[in-house]
């Protein structure tokens, strides 16, 4: 037996895994000191009562043999997928069809997966910093990646890559930097895939965040897109669903390619041999409590908790401004990205904020290098916890 040796080049802590370890250790030498973390980005507010009645309503169904379901399809029940059909696109003027949804158990998976339709050469550009996933799972498969760093100096906005990039991954609103792209921003990288037959995996897991009116919340809002991108959904941030999993990827069928013998292929149908083979459906149960966000109360719910946590955004924001620091993000998704004080790196920062003031936040530079010298703060917290951390903070850095 011979192991895939890529491995052995994407080290070996996950960078949350790391943050944990380090937090463990403290704790466990000073067990009297409160942490309160605005670290991983995980929900805490309860999920929505309607959501739970669906959830309730759906397990009943389980309970008895007329009306229970087994296996689910592949690509998600009708109910969600013409849920999703309505609400998150014909209603806003984006012209999709049902079978180009496919429901999933969360966009981390199928971002990760995505990679399965695709040749091992191709040149890959990922913005950096970036969530993990997308350099991790490329580095397993030994394909070449190019960073587009996004910094201060331009604005956030990724220049287009030296070597002509064949696939290329855009997550706006961003995780980490909180940071977006315009419709005009992202139409220059929807040409740029058109002329040179690139890919474009657009993770949209913060979409739900957006309260800016020129920001696009899908990428198909660009004319042309439909052509060159796959868009990546979720429930997670959407509506709480990190522990009960639900996503979903849009593989329009215009998206075609040439083999090398020539033949066309179309990546909704590579996509969906794709999941029928390795994927078994998203639990029936979680499936109706992902239909439940779209009703009217569903909607009226998530709304409420959003904006609590973009409150709390907020607060983190104008606390960190009020001592002088710099700050990004924070208007149009869940996250505070910041400059460190006195140049600190993003490892010392860490390490301050967690022995001075038992904060946790998440370091920078584990996002990619680009991200050295920068700090990311969740809204995800409760509110009690995020005065608090913020409190914490300015009296520390006030000192
Ligand atoms: C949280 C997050 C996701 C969502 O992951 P799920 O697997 O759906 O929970 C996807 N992409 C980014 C950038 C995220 O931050």
């Amino acid at each position: 037996m011979r192991i895939n040796e890529h491995y052995t080049e994407i080290g070996n802590n996950y960078l949350f895994a790391e943050v944990a370890r380090r937090v463990r250790e403290y704790k466990e030498n000073h067990p009297d000191k409160t942490v309160i973390s605005l670290g991983i980005g995980d929900v805490t507010q309860p999920i929505v009562p309607a959501v739970i009645d669906a959830i309730h309503k759906a397990t009943a169904e389980m309970a008895d043999a007329k009306t229970l379901r087994g296996y689910a399809p592949y690509e998600g029940y009708d109910f969600l997928v013409n849920a999703i059909l309505k609400n998150d696109f014909l209603d806003r003027g984006v012209q999709i069809d049902a079978d180009e949804i496919f429901v999933s158990d969360g966009a981390k998976s199928d971002t990760g997966n995505i990679g399965d339709i695709l040749a091992q050469d191709n040149q890959i550009a990922i913005t950096d910093p970036a969530y993990p996933v997308y350099v991790d799972t490329n580095k397993m498969v030994g394909r070449e990646i190019e960073l587009l760093p996004c910094t201060p100096g331009n604005n956030f906005v990724p220049a287009f890559p030296e070597k002509v990039a064949d696939v290329i991954y855009l997550c706006y609103p961003n995780n980490p930097t909180g940071t977006v792209l315009t419709k005009e921003q992202l139409k220059k990288w929807v040409d740029y895939a058109i002329e040179h037959q690139s890919l474009i995996l657009f993770d949209a897991a913060y979409e739900a965040y957006v309260s800016q009116p020129d920001i696009p919340h899908s990428i198909y809002e660009i004319p042309g897109a439909k052509k060159v991108a796959i868009e990546f959904r979720s429930f997670s941030k959407t509506a709480g669903f990190t522990g009960m999993r639900a996503g979903y990827t849009i593989v329009p069928k215009e998206l075609t390619t040439q083999t090398s013998k020539d033949e066309t292929l179309s990546l909704n149908a590579m996509w969906r041999r794709r999941q029928s083979t390795k994927f078994n459906g998203t639990a029936y149960i979680v499936q109706r409590g992902a239909e439940a966000v779209y009703t009217p109360e569903g909607q009226k719910q998530i709304r409420e908790v959003i904006g609590y946590y973009m409150e709390n955004a907020r607060i983190i924001q104008t606390g960190l401004e009020a001592l002088g620091l710099t700050t990004y993000g924070g208007v149009n998704a869940p996250y505070i990205w910041v400059k460190t004080p006195g140049n600190l790196t993003s490892w010392e920062f860490f390490d301050l904020l967690l022995n001075k003031i038992q904060i946790v936040g998440t370091p920078g530079s584990g996002f990619g290098q680009a991200g050295e010298g920068f700090f990311r703060f969740t809204a995800f917290g409760n509110r009690e916890d995020t005065i608090e951390a913020v409190r914490r903070i300015q009296t520390e850095l006030n000192r």
